[in-house]
């Protein structure tokens, strides 16, 4: 049976040590990091995230600002929100919830929150600095999975990484991610062939293609390292991951649950982006 690789726990330790080092700063500072959260629409699922966003805020002592626009907002009256945002100093880090109501060009929102206060680091100027191995910011799930990774002591060096998705808020920055430390990545998507086989390849497998149970026990190598990513809500109502976790987890030697793997890890470490933010703006 597989180690559980617990997204909960090493969360609230790293809440603990982010909660710390604001307390610190706001001695020194006189005021706290802030975080805006900007949401357009009545998106549901936006609604939850933006919630949580703001409760894991508030443990931390990080101000949060939820800025609510309705359904009808036009882009230009929202890249003026994010304008003045971006000039606002109580704000270290801007997010935009996504995604956003048809209309409204997410390329150009996303472009036009200053690369300083980009905490998701989805901005093109940040996507570059991490490509070249140069940033500041990560992108929260990526990072936090690296997090994971090496609080639980998966060696990456030298180690075979598959990677299954390849948008650019997962897949491709966790596959650049896992290049950095010398793993050797292999980015899969909806076209590869011979997955199966790809995969049992892998001693790490990170999957995020929001596909529920797609991962199987065949398509695992004994021993492998497995990361789901995916959040996937049965008819049931009940949430469950990529990887068909009763299963696969007979097989692999870590892994992570959904919930409680990779998604507390996501809202933490957009925690210590807009900590880091703050600083950074300060030096
Ligand atoms: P996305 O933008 O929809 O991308 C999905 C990727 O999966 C695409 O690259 C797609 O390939 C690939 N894919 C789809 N079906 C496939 C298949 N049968 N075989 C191989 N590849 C396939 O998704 P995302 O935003 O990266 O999110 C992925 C999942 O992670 C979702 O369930 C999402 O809810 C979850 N998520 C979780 C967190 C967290 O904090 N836990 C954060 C972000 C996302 P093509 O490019 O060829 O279309």
């Amino acid at each position: 049976m597989a180690e559980i690789i617990n997204g909960k726990i090493v969360s609230q330790k790293l809440r603990e040590d982010i909660k710390r080092e604001v307390d610190l700063f706001v001695e020194k500072r006189g005021y706290a990091p802030g975080l805006a959260v900007i949401v357009v629409g009545n998106d549901p699922a936006s609604a939850v995230y933006v919630r949580n966003k703001h409760r894991a805020c508030g443990e931390v002592g990080i101000t949060s600002y939820q800025i609510e626009l309705p359904e009808d907002t036009t882009e230009s009256e929202l890249l003026a929100k994010i304008s003045e945002l971006n000039h606002d100093d109580k704000v270290s880090g801007i997010l935009v919830q996504l995604p956003l109501p048809s209309g409204i060009d997410e390329k150009r929102v996303i472009n036009s929150i200053s690369p300083e206060k980009d905490v998701d680091a989805f901005h093109p100027i940040n996507v570059g600095k991490i490509t070249i191995g140069d940033y500041d910011f990560l992108p929260c799930t990526p990072s936090g999975i690296m997090t994971l990774l090496d609080y639980y002591g998966v060696e990456i060096a030298g180690k075979r990484c598959v990677v299954i998705g390849r948008s650019n808020i997962v897949g491709k920055p966790m596959a650049l991610l896992l290049t950095e430390r010398h793993g050797t990545v292999t980015l899969c998507h909806s076209r590869t062939t011979g997955l199966a086989s790809i995969c049992r390849e892998a001693d790490i497998i990170v999957v995020a293609i929001g596909r529920a149970g797609f991962l199987t026990a065949d398509m695992v190598k004994p021993g492998a390292v497995v990361i789901d990513v995916g959040i996937n809500r049965l008819d049931n109502g009940k949430l469950c991951g990529d990887v068909d976790f009763d299963y696969v987890s007979d097989v692999a030697s870590m892994i992570t649950p959904v919930p409680g793997g990779v998604g507390p890890m996501t809202i933490t470490t957009l925690l210590k982006n807009t900590l880091l933010a703050a600083k950074l703006k300060n030096k």
